[in-house]
């Protein structure tokens, strides 16, 4: 049996970002990185989902979600 591995979506509402660099910082994966000083999603695939990034965030620009496997984006 092949277990599939937990993905994560990872949604950056530019309008909040104000580009502080933290969520850069905290990913411990790298999947953040910055764009027009603005964060965006680099590497999506490397989301382990550890909502470090949601969590302290201080604008509330970033939202981490669950994807499920039977609706794999
Ligand atoms: S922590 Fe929030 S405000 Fe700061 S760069 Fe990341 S998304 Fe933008
Ligand atoms: S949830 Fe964790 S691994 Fe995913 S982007 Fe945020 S800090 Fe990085």
């Amino acid at each position: 049996m092949v277990v599939k591995a937990r993905k994560f979506k990872v949604t950056v509402n530019k309008d909040y970002c104000k580009g502080c660099l933290l969520c850069v910082a905290l990913c411990p994966k790298n999947v953040l990185a910055m764009q027009r000083n603005k964060a965006y999603v680099a590497d999506p695939e490397a989301c382990t989902g550890c909502q470090l990034c949601e969590i302290y965030c201080p604008d509330f620009a970033i939202t981490v979600s669950k994807i499920s496997d039977e609706n794999d984006q």
